[in-house]
């Protein structure tokens, strides 16, 4: 730990967080503890690699990466984490350590396992935030269950050619189901649709951006879905908000209510 490269790891962590205490709205007691948050990333694709990238060089504390996948050729002109020789990996595997030589005092635990509705709470449980990096459809679906369920606030994105989306879920605002309801729609293949590369990092980076901001305490807007349009040059935000409809919110209501009988 005091080796040469300990104490420089030390000088190096307080930096990361300097130009963070130097902005408005940033509580110090929340920015103190990021060293201490635990950030769930479901997906080691694009939207996960740059979304890891930027969680673990700004200081926060323990990332688990979830995906039994491994490394492709195609994959590596947009996951940035991915050198040639990972090709083969699990990605999970070849992430860490990438991770770790970003921000050597990270916590890093790997999953090689894909989120099944039975093993999730085990995965899931546990963490301040969960991150979405999945390309399938019905998985959101369960997050998104599971985190009404427990008051954790998940940032889903989905990106396929020149498009992507964000929408951070809050336990006071409109959760996924409010917006897309619960049928699984068509999985976002990018194998056969075809990605710009830096799409993924623009939206994973504003995926880590909304995980990091609701972690030092900045004001968080309910209901706010972002959509890039890379082609047409566009960018803009849509309010979403609670649907009196939603069975997902319903149940959880009512779960509440029968709880606090
Ligand atoms: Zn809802």
């Amino acid at each position: 730990m005091f080796g040469r490269n300990g104490v420089f790891n030390l000088i190096t962590d307080k930096e990361r967080v300097r130009r963070l205490a130097a902005l408005p709205h940033v509580r110090s007691a929340r920015l103190e503890r990021l060293g201490q948050a635990r950030v769930a990333i479901v997906g080691l694709g694009g939207l996960g690699n740059a979304s890891a990238q930027y969680l673990a060089v700004q200081g926060v504390g323990h990332l688990t990466l979830i995906d039994g996948d491994v490394v492709d050729g195609a994959n590596l002109g947009r996951q940035v984490l991915f050198s040639p020789d990972a090709v083969g990996r699990l990605k999970v595997e070849a992430a860490k350590e990438a991770l770790t030589q970003l921000a050597p005092r990270i916590s890093v635990r790997a999953v090689p396992e894909f989120l099944t509705p039975q093993n999730l709470p085990d995965l899931l449980l546990g963490h301040d935030v969960v991150v979405d990096g999945l390309d399938q459809a019905a998985p959101r679906i369960w997050i998104n269950r599971w985190a009404r369920r427990h008051g954790v606030p998940v940032v889903f994105a989905g990106a396929i050619g020149y498009e992507g989306q964000v929408m951070a879920v809050y336990p006071e605002g409109p959760c996924f189901a409010c917006l897309w309801g619960e049928a699984a729609g068509a999985d976002e293949n990018c194998m056969t649709g075809g990605i710009l590369g830096p799409l993924v990092g623009i939206v994973g980076a504003l995926q880590a951006s909304e995980v990091i901001k609701y972690l030092i305490g900045v004001p968080v807007q309910l209901g706010t879905l972002w959509l890039v349009d890379l082609l047409n040059s566009r960018w803009r935000t849509v309010t979403v908000y609670p649907n009196p409809l939603c069975p997902v919110c319903q149940s959880s209501k009512e779960a509440e209510h029968a709880t606090s009988l």
